[in-house]
């Protein structure tokens, strides 16, 4: 007979979407003439920049002529794309990094989701909580979560409380932890760390021989001095940090897909029979397994991200977006809310009034002033209470939405 990975069968379903779809869809129902505004979901609505659909468009031609086509590219990436995030992403910020120590993907949710695939059963994993949910359902697939109690954690999974209370920034943990996953600028909350905050993370680990996943994929979005736009400028991470990041959000790549995960060279986990594996080989080998690498097309329009028009042009939408994200700040704190995010990445995070709770706010902004949010809650216990906004709409619908605040009893 064939046998489950049980780990699939005790994820519940994707809980928070469909069913903020389905209360939506049931309120449609009822109010076919409401004028709905989705600020809920973090997808980017912005074109792409023309530098990279320029060269999407030369870069099909080259697929059409027999001398310039390719087939199967390299599994880690084209040298051309590799060259232009070391010399960009890195370099730039005093960083180095080695070109096999990069690995193309095609985005950093499968890469997060997948890494899992070098680490044993027996790992702690420890997570922020709220979390992006990719990191804990990944993790319970793989066997590491335990069970899932009633509060809604996961017996196994040590989660770190990200709250007003402690300004958003995780306590070390009090008992060992093997793997931690840190997303900083940070989605749900929206809030990041600074340097020296993230230093004590990197610290910890060297100290702890733990390993940190460092999900970088709201860098673009940073705006504050001191703030780190890669976990490698922190002295020592390379020796404790793996790295992941995304064209989705900073060049608006979420329907062509693309993103990369830096595994440094020296970075070694253990293992009772084997001695130690180079985690930077295990990924090599895995991904040479089970990828076969990112479309020329799509590595092509990554690289136009760095020239100089595409700079440009991807940073004008991430203005845009953060022109938003200040409007829709601006407007929450006036109408006397708690506001938090939304300066560093495109996520606002408040605290629903009179202590209700998320689902109980959701309903009521879905009712009474028709704006979608996310029910903070969804992301883990420690979200009960806030709700999450995304700054990924239209200036148009951000200007109205917050209007509809305004003239809000709330
Ligand atoms: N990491 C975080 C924290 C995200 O919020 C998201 C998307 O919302 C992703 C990763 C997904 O990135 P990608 O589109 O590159 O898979």
């Amino acid at each position: 007979m064939v046998l489950v990975n049980n780990g699939f069968l005790s994820l519940p379903g994707n809980y928070l979407f469909s069913e903020i779809a389905r209360k939506v869809e049931s309120y449609k129902n009822l109010h076919p003439d409401a004028d709905l505004i989705r600020m809920g979901i973090g997808d980017v609505t912005r074109p792409l920049a023309k530098a990279v659909t320029d060269a999407m468009h030369e870069a099909v031609s080259d697929m059409s002529v027999a001398e310039t086509f390719k087939g199967y590219g390299p599994e880690q990436g084209y040298g051309f794309l590799i060259e232009k995030i070391i010399e960009n992403d890195f370099v730039q910020r005093g960083i180095e990094i080695a070109p096999d120590e990069v690995f193309i993907s095609d985005g950093c949710k499968s890469d997060m989701g997948n890494i899992g695939d070098l680490f044993a059963r027996e790992n702690t994993v420890a997570v922020t909580d709220p979390v992006y949910p990719v990191y804990v359902d990944s993790n319970v697939m793989g066997g590491r979560a335990g069970s899932l109690l009633k509060s809604g954690k996961w017996n196994n999974i040590i989660y770190l409380p990200c709250t007003a209370e402690n300004g958003f920034i995780p306590d070390l943990p009090e008992s060992p932890v093997d793997i931690i996953y840190l997303c900083f600028p940070n989605n749900p909350t929206g809030t990041t760390l600074k340097k020296n905050e993230l230093k004590k993370w990197v610290d910890y680990a060297l100290e702890a021989g733990s390993l940190i996943l460092f999900d970088a994929a709201y860098e673009a979005f940073i705006s504050e001095e001191d703030v780190p736009h890669s976990i490698y400028e922190i002295e020592g991470a390379k020796n404790c940090a793996i790295e992941f990041r995304s064209f989705s959000k900073s060049a608006g790549f979420t329907g062509i897909r693309c993103g990369y995960t830096v595994v440094p060279k020296n970075i070694t986990a253990g293992s009772a029979s084997h001695g130690k594996g180079n985690l930077n080989s295990l990924w090599r080998r895995r991904q040479a397994t089970k990828f076969n690498g990112v479309s020329y097309v799509t590595q092509k329009a990554a690289e136009a991200v760095y020239s100089d028009e595409g700079r440009k042009q991807c940073k004008d939408n991430i203005d845009y977006y953060m022109e938003n994200a200040a409007i829709i700040r601006d407007c929450l704190k006036s109408v006397g809310l708690e506001v938090f995010g939304g300066i560093n990445a495109p996520y606002i995070w408040f605290r629903t009034p009179g202590k209700r709770d998320s689902w109980g706010f959701f309903e009521r902004m879905l009712s009474e002033i028709q704006v979608i949010g996310t029910p903070g809650v969804g992301f883990g216990p420690s979200g009960e209470g806030y709700m999450r906004l995304t700054a990924f709409g239209s200036k148009e619908d951000t200007v109205v939405a917050m209007s509809r605040f305004k003239s809000w009893n709330i």
